[in-house]
């Protein structure tokens, strides 16, 4: 059993190009927490297991490489920040051969640990605004503020083509919600908002509402 995390978290989970990114980083400028992007997390180990020429689909091998990696996380401006072995990969986050490796990487037991243990980290000292796929149901299931975004296919798929990023979403969302370890569903007491059809500053201001509902405080007006 983890211990509780000690500062206040709000986990956002959904699927690929969801709205979750935006909607988060927009939610914790407004608290005033700190935003914590873990997709970013796993993307940067799948970029290291390409870059070191690791079979990203061999679960062994990849096992092996980040037992030996030297993963630090902090913070840059209010934002998570990840380096492996010294060196921040955020330029290449986005790739196309890291969109296509980042699903069989992520499933790896090892990885999870590894980032999830990590992600922990960022809670004992900081109130995050926390966005990914098990967050609420794996990573922080004992807090009170979980939300579910989510869009329809089409909504989806063009919000991703405008970013002009080439990425298989219906093949990652497959593979993220069929895997054996922390597949992404929508945790039993999380609030679940379809985006479809919101603004960003729609769905923040659902997710504020509902705090509030929860017992919050009005957040302090940052503009
Ligand atoms: O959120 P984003 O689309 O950038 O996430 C990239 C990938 O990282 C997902 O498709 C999923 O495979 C993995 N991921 C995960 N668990 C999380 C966040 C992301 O497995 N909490």
């Amino acid at each position: 059993m983890m211990a509780p995390a000690a500062q206040r978290v709000v986990a956002i989970d959904g699927p690929a190009a969801s709205g979750k990114s935006s909607v988060a980083r927009e939610l914790a400028r407004k608290l005033g927490f700190v935003y914590v992007n873990s997709g970013a997390m796993y993307r940067a180990i799948a970029w290291f297991v390409l870059d070191r020429g690791t079979d990203f689909h061999d679960a062994a091998a990849v096992t092996r490489l980040v037992e030996t990696a030297r993963i630090e996380c902090d913070l840059e401006g209010g934002e998570s920040r990840i380096q492996i072995d010294g060196v921040d990969p955020a330029s290449h986050l986005r790739d196309v051969r890291v969109n296509e490796a980042v699903s069989p990487v992520s499933s790896v037991p090892r990885v999870r640990e590894l980032l999830g243990a990590q992600m922990r980290s960022y809670a004992s000292s900081h109130d995050v605004v926390m966005e990914g796929r098990d967050i609420g149901s794996v990573v922080f299931p004992e807090t009170p503020y979980k939300f579910y975004i989510d869009a329809s296919p089409e909504v989806r798929a063009k919000r991703r083509a405008a970013q002009g990023h080439a990425d298989q979403i219906a093949m990652r969302d497959q593979a993220d919600s069929s895997r054996k370890t922390a597949p992404l569903m929508i945790a039993e007491d999380a609030h679940v908002i379809d985006s479809s059809q919101l603004s960003i500053e729609g769905v923040v201001g659902q997710i504020v509402e509902r705090l509030r509902v929860q017992g919050w405080e009005a957040p302090p007006p940052r503009v």
